[in-house]
């Protein structure tokens, strides 16, 4: 007979380790505070005008991950799909992310690639090993670049001085001299086809799991189950009894309009007077699809309250030894083990979501087959 596991939270973590654990031969049950499943990569079809709309901003299925890409095709069609962003800057729209195009527009020059490369480097910092963000982008793309693109939306973004803010967080950008604009290196890229609650749908769909929605687990309840995989926010088990981790949240302004309001699927707003980020057209993350109607999102980042959806968590100096005093607590709780974005309060794609969720799952059976109690 498998474990009664308890698995709190039905987005990809809780999903993909449910699924495992279920195949397995264990009897799971999820469990979600929401009215829905998928957690913040939640899709629905807007009423109005039948777009499938990000529900909480778009998510961008991509990852160099073989492993994980297969994974994910047995649960949904993938349709392709490549990430083109495009950013205002005073009036003028660029490519992104910084690529030849972008380096030529700004400039108004009319490079080439190893002459844009030593046109950069003659503006760039001789920073030998950027610990900021700041330091970063100075080393990477220099000043003017930098202003333009990065800075405006950094402080927008994190509601602080990007001095303040781990280099980490630019390294998630490529900076090109060629003409390539896809937003993201990694070699598999795509969109679920019928959207991503339909995908973590097709993986929770499966004898061995039962989900609860509208339900919230008591922690106090751990040691009814065999074991409790957490993928809520690592404070709120232990009833924030430390203090709060800071999360920055955004706030959507869906607005509405006829046709194509911005001929793209993502238009970022840089500039230090827009007190938006960017502007997600919903229409254009399924491009196989044709509406009348246009679905639109302004994103609003700000700090997140203790009634608000987190989203990025912040990791400042001030929340990471916060996080080294819960990651004691949580060393010390028996039976239960920390999961996803808000179970180890981490920046995390969806791929490395799902690929942590499968390696976990495997330990976890290893270890039952070793005899090993939960
Ligand atoms: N960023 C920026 N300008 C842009 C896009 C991104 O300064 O036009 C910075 C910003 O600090 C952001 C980080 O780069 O938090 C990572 O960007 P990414 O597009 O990966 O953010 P996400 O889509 O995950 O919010």
């Amino acid at each position: 007979m498998g474990d009664r596991l308890m698995m709190v939270g039905a987005g990809l973590s809780g999903a993909v380790l449910a699924r495992q654990l279920a195949e397995a031969g264990h009897s799971v049950t999820v469990v979600d505070a929401r009215d829905h499943i998928a957690g913040n990569c939640h899709t629905a079809r807007d009423a109005q005008t039948g777009v499938m709309v990000h529900t909480y901003g778009p998510h961008i299925f991509h990852t160099d991950d073989d492993g994980v890409w297969d994974y994910v095709q047995r649960f949904a069609t993938f349709r392709p799909y490549k990430n083109q962003v495009k950013t205002t800057v005073e009036g003028r729209v660029y490519s992104l992310p910084v690529n030849l195009h972008t380096i030529n527009q700004f400039y108004g020059t009319a490079l080439r690639p190893e002459e844009a490369r030593a046109y950069v480097a003659a503006r760039t910092a001789d920073i030998p090993d950027p610990q900021t963000f700041e330091e970063q982008a100075l080393a990477f793309v220099g000043p003017d670049l930098y202003a333009a693109f990065f800075e405006g939306y950094t402080r927008k973004q994190w509601g602080t001085d990007p001095s303040n803010l781990p280099a980490s967080i630019l390294k998630r950008l490529p900076l090109r001299f060629n003409y390539d604009d896809n937003y993201f290196f990694h070699r598999h890229q795509g969109m679920p086809e019928d959207g991503y609650t339909a995908l973590v749908a097709a993986m929770l769909d499966h004898p061995g799991i039962t989900v609860h929605l509208n339900t919230v687990f008591d922690p106090a309840e751990t040691d009814q189950w065999d074991h409790v995989f957490w993928a809520g926010p690592l404070d709120g088990f232990f009833d924030y009894k430390l203090g709060r981790l800071g999360y920055r949240t955004l706030d959507f302004e869906t607005f509405r309009a006829d046709g194509d309001w911005q001929g793209c699927a993502v238009m970022n707003h840089p500039d230090a007077d827009v007190p938006y980020t960017r502007i997600s057209e919903h229409k254009h993350f399924a491009p196989w699809e044709s509406h009348a109607g246009s679905v639109l999102y302004r994103e609003f980042p700000r700090a997140c309250g203790p009634d608000d959806i987190p989203y990025y968590p912040i990791r400042l100096a001030e929340e990471k030894s916060l996080l080294a005093d819960y990651v004691a607590l949580a060393e010390q709780a028996s039976g239960v083990t920390f999961v996803g974005r808000l179970g180890t309060y981490r920046y995390l794609d969806m791929d490395v979501t799902i690929r942590e969720a499968l390696d976990l799952a495997d330990a976890y059976v290893a270890a039952r087959a070793d005899g090993e109690t939960p």
